[in-house]
């Protein structure tokens, strides 16, 4: 029996998931199917000193009243600093001055469940039915060197130094922290660093590696909308990806026992080949054709084997996880780049040196490939109308890699989608272009030639257009539709 209904989904409950949403009518894709305001919005542990009003990244610049960072006169006086303002004021509790302003800061882990917790203060019945129900993981939690952490930053930090011990206890202190640590969600701000908020209904949504519905945050007032991603049947679950989807299995489901407390063991996770998109696969060095899987993805211990018959190569699971480490922090390092010439030549000589190691689609590999789809044809050196047809070519051919692993992994209309679609039309607007002015297509076959980068801008600018208009997604899609315009308007007049 349903806990609450609403008219697109409603909310059962079961040993498994604990409580979960499903679909109570057919949704179409792209469908909203409900949107939610945040019970709380504030810093992630990580955040170096941020603007306690915008999140703009922050040079030595406090609150007047209160101490803590605050970049403007207008930001003092955000309904969001308001309340943690007076807290801090009447405690006399400061901001402590820090050398790098770049640098994470622990003193910012307090705000989020401070501010969690005088939500709680103004309105105690959002509160008993929506944070009051979650999922704390309490046990588990205190076996964690974190628990430590934040008992001496957070709880004992709110309740004796900020005087906050006549409303609220360290017990109660803890269990926010739970709260968040396991239900909320990352999400971009106005102001630049990327922040969490805990949203009551988004949160009751199931984990899968392979999602089926999409959220989108509007960077104003911090609402989510979340849609269908692919078309979904009435009483199917609906299904979220708490983790980054093109992550490869071992480090997904590390990331979500070590955060969310849970073994995934969706149908992604327990196949080797990670339902043929072979993220995780690894080639063998030992024979010719040979891939190494896991013989179990449940099972963090189970060996790698090689898959030739007459292979030997066996490796643990450990030594894998390892060297994945490894090189993930290679390639992060490519992530600081600045978008030029080298930043392409860099990440071209990282696919060279690694391409004996992993299969071609693996996670790392593909996130590089992904990379470099979007900075051929940007950067100065490389730019779209000089790029030569092999370039191009290669352009095109690493965005439809990413098309097809999101086929599998992420179905439906995702913001990577549309971001890839938008990077693809250029290359293959291109190429038609280039063997029109070659002589070598009629304007006939040009004409059917430049139907298909009309349709990726289309499907880009439907998806994009979802997106706040001043996020880099949004900003994206009112220009794949501008694009698409002029597109179909140049072919009119051919
Ligand atoms: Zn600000
Ligand atoms: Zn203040
Ligand atoms: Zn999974
Ligand atoms: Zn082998």
């Amino acid at each position: 029996m349903a806990e609450t209904q609403s008219s697109n989904y409603d909310v059962l409950r079961n040993e498994k998931y604990g409580r979960y949403l499903v679909a109570n009518k057919d949704l179409d894709s792209g469908e909203l199917i409900f949107t939610d305001m945040p019970f709380a919005v504030g810093p992630k542990p990580g955040n170096p000193p941020l603007c306690l009003g915008c999140y703009a990244p922050i040079d030595n610049s406090l609150c007047s009243r209160c101490g803590w960072p605050i970049c403007s006169p207008e930001c003092e006086t955000a309904a969001s600093h308001l309340n943690e303002c007076e807290v801090f004021s009447a405690a006399n509790v400061r901001f402590q001055s820090v050398e790098d302003w770049t640098a994470s800061s622990p003193q910012l882990d307090c705000i989020t469940p401070l501010r969690v917790l005088l939500a709680k203060e103004k309105d105690p019945e959002k509160w008993q039915q929506g944070l009051e129900l979650m999922e704390t993981h309490t046990e588990a939690r205190q076996q964690k060197p974190s628990w430590a952490v934040d008992q001496v930053n957070i709880a004992d930090f709110l309740v004796d130094h900020c005087k906050l011990g006549n409303k609220f206890d360290k017990e109660l202190v803890q269990r926010v922290c739970g709260i968040l640590e396991i239900n909320s969600v990352e999400i971009p701000s106005r102001g630049g660093f990327s922040i969490r908020a805990v949203y009551p209904r988004l949160a009751i949504a199931a984990h899968s590696c392979v999602p089926n519905i999409v959220h989108t945050i509007l960077y104003n007032d911090y609402q989510v909308q979340v849609r269908a991603a692919v078309p979904i049947k009435s009483g199917e679950t609906l299904h979220l990806c708490y983790t980054h989807a093109l992550s490869p299995t071992p480090i997904r489901r590390e990331y979500l026992l070590e955060s969310k407390f849970f073994n995934c063991e969706c149908a992604r996770c327990a196949d080797p080949t990670e339902l043929g998109t072979h993220l995780s696969t690894l080639k063998c060095n030992k024979c010719d054709n040979g891939v190494i899987l896991s013989t179990n993805p449940l099972d963090n211990d189970a060996p790698w084997k090689c898959t030739e018959k007459n292979c030997e190569f066996k490796t643990s699971g450990a030594a894998v996880r390892k060297m994945l480490a490894v090189v993930q922090a290679e390639a992060d390092q490519l992530d600081v780049l600045e978008p030029n010439a080298q930043a392409i030549e860099q990440r071209e000589a990282f696919i060279n040196k690694y391409k004996s190691v992993f299969h071609p689609r693996h996670s790392l590999l593909l996130s590089i490939k992904q990379a470099l789809g979007q900075l051929y044809g940007r950067v100065e050196g490389y730019n779209i109308d000089e790029l030569p047809d092999l370039m191009l070519e290669r352009k095109a051919e690493f965005c439809r890699l990413v098309l097809k692993t999101l086929d599998v992994i992420m179905p439906g209309e995702s913001r990577m989608r549309g971001m890839v679609l938008y990077e693809l039309h250029a290359p293959i607007m291109f190429m038609a272009r280039n063997e029109f002015s070659a002589g070598v297509i009629t304007q006939e076959k040009l004409k059917d030639r430049l139907q298909e980068p009309i349709k990726c801008l289309a499907d880009a600018a439907r998806i994009l257009m979802r997106e706040d208009p001043q996020s880099p997604e949004g900003i994206t899609g009112q220009i794949a539709y501008q694009s698409m315009e002029q597109l179909k308007a140049s072919l009119d007049s051919l």
